[in-house]
């Protein structure tokens, strides 16, 4: 069993309550996370603050060496932490699983510590000179989805620290124990109150409702539904903090007519189903031209056959079962509804507890709620056809600005193409392949601000000029 306590000014805090921890495999108790109250968070953020008096002193060097450090930590501790989120979060230790989460957690870690964002001078002349200086802005509180718990974390601590700031998470209620074990080794590098971890429920107390609307916390950075991103906005308006709002995504695959279905059905499949389609930026819906139509079905279904789907912990899996069963509702329902209306081609169908095989399903409209709506599991909706500036409309057509992708062997034409949807990223030939140089969020409702890169790291300091 893993039980973990709070992580509050450098060591672990035992709450007066906690709540249990399931593996979405087996349905067998996982550990317990500590439940924590407003004056348990109260804690956490004191011990930010006051961490923060030395932290932000720090020289650009030593705040560097100290991601550095969390890096390797994170590299020496991965294996353990693979096998707690498996527990968990249901995702295989194999295939694009927590091994894989912990080697990015490792890599954008190591990225983002080797990043900066130097003073610059704006003007030298006989009229004066101009600074322009980033300052860190304060504690930042971090909220944190169930789907990359670990690697989410590190997207949010990682550069809030590299640039003097320190800061309060709070992952998600399904998967707190491997953010809990996290903090806890990162504290094993920082100093005391620089990191910070409290978990919660949901149902005991709102904590993430109470860090949005926290007067010491100045940011927060939040991975999450537009749903709830939209309610973080509104709390945080109140102290007017600085927001970086990572939030949903529907994200379109177009393919052309002159693709190879063969060459493409792999990249297709895990672009869509990759962590079983719950990934923000994952490949949500299909549309295929009329030429190519039926070949693209049949390679994407022969290829999905094949894949193996078990329970994390063995190591022939390459995907889980769903990872919670609010989300099992949720696709179930949709799947149910999108097989009156269109043709099941793989799938379909629940297996036993949280488990549901790879569901393709075929001849769908755009304003079916499979293609309509997020479904963040593993059921693929494939609508056909025939005209490109129509379908670039239909691709459009959402709230959601996250990701997209273009399939074609002709890459300028499918530039073309990419440039015009709109979204954050978008990708040719491939779905999803996000990199720690290379900035990242939604357009649209899908958020609000970047992660990574120097752009990603600019969002955690407050601009200073000083007019020398
Ligand atoms: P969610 O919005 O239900 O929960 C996210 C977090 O918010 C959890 O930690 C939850 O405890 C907390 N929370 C709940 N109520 C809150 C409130 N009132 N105020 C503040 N926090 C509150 O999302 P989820 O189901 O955990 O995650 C799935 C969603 O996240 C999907 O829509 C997915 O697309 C999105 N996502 C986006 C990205 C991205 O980078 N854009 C990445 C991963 C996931």
């Amino acid at each position: 069993m893993s039980d973990m306590g709070m992580i509050i000014d450098g060591g672990r805090m035992a709450a007066a309550a906690s709540f249990d921890v399931t593996n979405p495999s087996t349905g067998e108790i996982v550990g317990s996370a500590p439940n924590a109250t407003p004056d348990d968070l109260d804690k956490a953020v004191s011990a930010a603050k006051v961490a923060f008096e030395t932290w932000s002193k720090k020289s650009d060097a030593e705040l560097a060496a100290a991601c550095e450090a969390v890096a390797a930590r994170i590299g020496e501790h991965a294996e353990e932490l693979a096998h707690l989120l498996t527990k968990e979060q249901g995702k295989p230790l194999n295939g694009l699983g927590s091994r894989f989460e912990l080697g990015g957690a490792q890599a954008w870690a190591g990225h983002t510590a080797g990043l900066s964002l130097p003073m610059k001078v704006l003007q030298d002349t006989n009229e004066g000179r101009i600074e322009l200086h980033r300052n860190p802005v304060g504690v930042v509180g971090s909220i944190t989805p169930w789907n990359w718990p670990v690697m989410i974390a590190v997207w949010h601590i990682l550069p809030a620290v590299r640039t003097g700031n320190t800061v309060v998470i709070k992952p998600s209620p399904y998967t707190p124990l491997s953010t809990l074990r996290l903090v806890e080794i990162m504290n094993e590098v920082l100093p005391a109150g620089v990191v910070n971890a409290v978990a919660s429920d949901d149902q005991l107390h709102n904590i993430g409702a109470a860090m949005a609307a926290h007067p010491d916390i100045r940011k927060m950075v939040f991975t999450g539904s537009i749903a709830t991103g939209k309610r973080v906005m509104m709390t945080a308006a109140e102290t007017m903090k600085r927001l970086t709002l990572e939030l949903g995504g529907n994200d379109a695959g177009i393919v052309l007519p002159d693709v190879d279905a063969k060459q493409i059905a792999e990249g297709l499949f895990w672009g869509g189903f990759i962590n079983n389609g719950q990934t923000c930026a994952a490949m949500k819906r299909l549309y295929v031209h009329e030429d190519v139509y039926d070949d693209v079905c049949d390679a994407l279904v022969d290829y999905a056959r094949n894949v193996t789907v078990g329970d994390g912990l063995d190591e022939t899996s390459v995907l889980g079962p769903i990872a919670n069963q609010m989300q099992f509702d949720k696709v179930k329902r949709l799947v149910d509804d999108a097989k009156t209306k269109g043709r099941v081609l793989l799938g379909g169908e629940p297996g036993e507890g949280l488990y549901f095989a790879p569901t393709i399903i075929a001849d769908l409209s755009h304003d079916d709620p499979l293609v309509a709506e997020e479904q963040f599991g593993p059921a693929l909706p494939i609508v056909k056809y025939s005209d490109i500036e129509e379908v670039i409309a239909l691709a459009n057509d959402s709230e959601n600005g996250l990701g997209g992708s273009v399939w074609s062997k002709d890459t300028g034409k499918a530039k073309e193409i990419a440039r015009r949807l709109q979204c954050g990223s978008v990708w040719i030939n491939k779905h999803g392949a996000i990199q720690p140089n290379a900035p990242f969020g939604g357009v649209k409702s899908s958020g609000l601000g970047v992660e990574f890169g120097e752009e990603g790291l600019a969002e955690y300091t407050d601009i200073q000029v000083v007019y020398c």
